[in-house]
Formats: C-alpha cells, structure tokens, sequence
C-alpha cells in the first residue's frame, strides 16, 4: 500500500513538471475559467507572477537609466518557434544582447523572447491585448539553466500592447514568418526581415514597474526580477487573431496563453517614473515651495 501511494505521488510529481501542461480554456463569451493545475512551486509559492501592476499599490522608485547593449543589433539567423505554448524567438549562441543598469544588479544576457496573449500582467486593473517577454539570464552563471536556481538569477522585461487601428509591422514580420509553422510543435522557420530586439521596445524605457517575482510557466521558479514597462505599444485587433491561430501539441487552438493573477503578498512593487517624469514633479514641487516660502515671509 505504502509503495503504491508512493508511486502515486511520483507519478503525479512526474505529470505537473513534464511539458503536458496547459491554460484553462476560453469558453464560447470569451470568459476564461478555471485555475491552471500546474502544482509544485506554481501551487504553493509565496512570489510568483504574474500581478495587477497598480499605482496605488506601489512605492515610487528613483533608479539609474536602464541600458540595453547591441539591443538595435540585427538578430543572426532568428527562427520563430511554435513552442506549443506560445510563439519564441530564440538567440543563438555568439551573440551577447546585454542589459543592465536600471536597479538591476548585475548584468542580464537574453536568451529569448516569447509573446502572450492576452497580457499577463495588468496595468491598473486593466489586462492588454499582448505581452512580450523579453528573457535573460544574469551573465555571471554562465547560463540560463543555473541562473534560474538563484533569487534575481534571471530578469524578464514585459512589454505590453495596445489596440490600435494600425498594425504592427515588427509583429507582421513575426507572424508571417510564423505561418508555415503555426500548426507544428517544436518547429521553426526563419524570420524573413531583419530583426532587433530595440525594434520592439517603445520610446520611453525609463519608466516602468520593478518587482521580484517568478516564470510565468511550470515550475514558476521564483527566480525573476521583472521589469514591466508602462508606455504601452501600437497593434492591431486582427494580429491577436493571428496569434490565436497558433495550435498546441495536442492540436487544438491556444486561444489565450496567459497565466491568473498572483498575490502580491508582502512584495514591494516600485514604480519608477521616467526622469521626464520625475523632472517636472520636482519642477512642480519647487514652484509650491517657493510660494509656501513667500506666503510665509509675507506672514512674518
Ligand atoms: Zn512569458
């Protein structure tokens, strides 16, 4: 009996951490229902992603400017791939996509990037039509695998779309390239256009929300330092409807690969206003103080 229970509980440890894993199903009104049942970390941790990123719940932060090294550098040879949970595009080795700075303490080398639809996280309650993440690994391990057994070890930036009248050409060229592979699990193709990871960042990439949190897929390791920028960027209605024609391994359609909000529990999460930002709140703030100084001269 003893031995039984035990193959039990292996069996199951062995199904939650295999690929098998899904997203609850969107029904016929669009509603998605029911909770992932994904188990191990995913179940029972206290930091996973992703989370409603809400002003009011946040700490204003005051960081360095980010940097992002040869992010405007052309991606060698980029595949797209059906990943059978979302759509990735993998940097091959040689090629050193760095960033850093930010509040960052170290410095974060990518691996790859990969979109959800919708967005994972939530801006002020608000859950946009896209979310890429942009993965990368703190350079000192050496590589993903032993970055993501350490706190910080990996750092994602999400970036989120909005809907828009015009489409998106650096997404046209992802999704056109991903046709012929649209249906195939672990295939890729080639990207036809030339491609940098800068081409997909909006102007302003110095305000944004920083928290530490986990992956947003099993085994969810609490290994993330994210950074979620807050200018939102232009696409189309009828891409997310190219997205969704992406198929799973067991050949249906993912007509969503996003995972439920998590708890903030006790995490902070910093806000960090841009300089612009922060330049015209001080701006403003030594007006009112000059004016409090002069009502209370005239007082005295
Ligand atoms: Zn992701």
């Amino acid at each position: 009996m003893w031995i039984l229970s035990f193959l039990v509980i292996l069996c199951g440890t062995t199904i939650a951490f295999a690929d098998h894993w899904g997203y609850p199903i969107e029904q016929a009104n669009g509603v998605v229902k029911g909770e992932e049942n994904w188990g191990g970390q995913c179940a029972l941790g206290r930091r996973q992603s992703p989370i409603d990123l809400a002003e009011d719940a946040s700490v204003v932060g005051y960081y360095p400017y980010l940097s992002f090294i040869n992010y405007t550098q052309p991606i060698q040879n980029a595949k797209v791939r059906n990943t059978g949970h979302s759509l990735q595009i993998d940097i091959t080795d040689g090629q050193e996509y760095l960033m850093t700075g930010g509040g960052l303490k170290g410095t974060y080398m990518m691996d790859q990037m990969h979109f959800h639809w919708a967005s994972e996280h939530t801006l002020n309650n608000e859950r946009y039509g896209l979310e890429l993440h942009i993965v990368s690994h703190e350079k000192r391990f050496g590589t993903f695998a032993e970055a993501v057994k350490n706190k910080n070890g990996i750092a994602v930036l999400g970036i989120l779309f909005h809907v828009s009248d015009a489409h998106n050409i650096d997404l046209k060229n992802i999704l056109d390239s991903a046709e012929p592979i649209k249906n195939g699990v672990g295939q890729s193709s080639l990207i036809k256009a030339p491609l940098a990871p800068a081409d997909f960042l909006p102007k302003n990439r110095n305000s944004f929300f920083r928290y530490e949190g986990s992956l947003t897929t099993p085994t969810c390791d609490e290994a993330v330092v994210w950074t979620v920028l807050t200018e939102t960027v232009p696409f189309a209605m009828l891409q997310i409807e190219r997205f969704k024609e992406t198929t799973d391994d067991v050949g249906a359609q993912l007509t969503n690969n996003y995972r439920q909000l998590q708890r903030l529990n006790s995490r902070p999460l910093v806000y960090v206003k841009s300089y612009e930002e922060s330049a015209s709140s001080m701006t403003a703030m030594s007006i009112s103080l000059l004016v409090l100084t002069q009502i209370v001269r005239k007082l005295l």
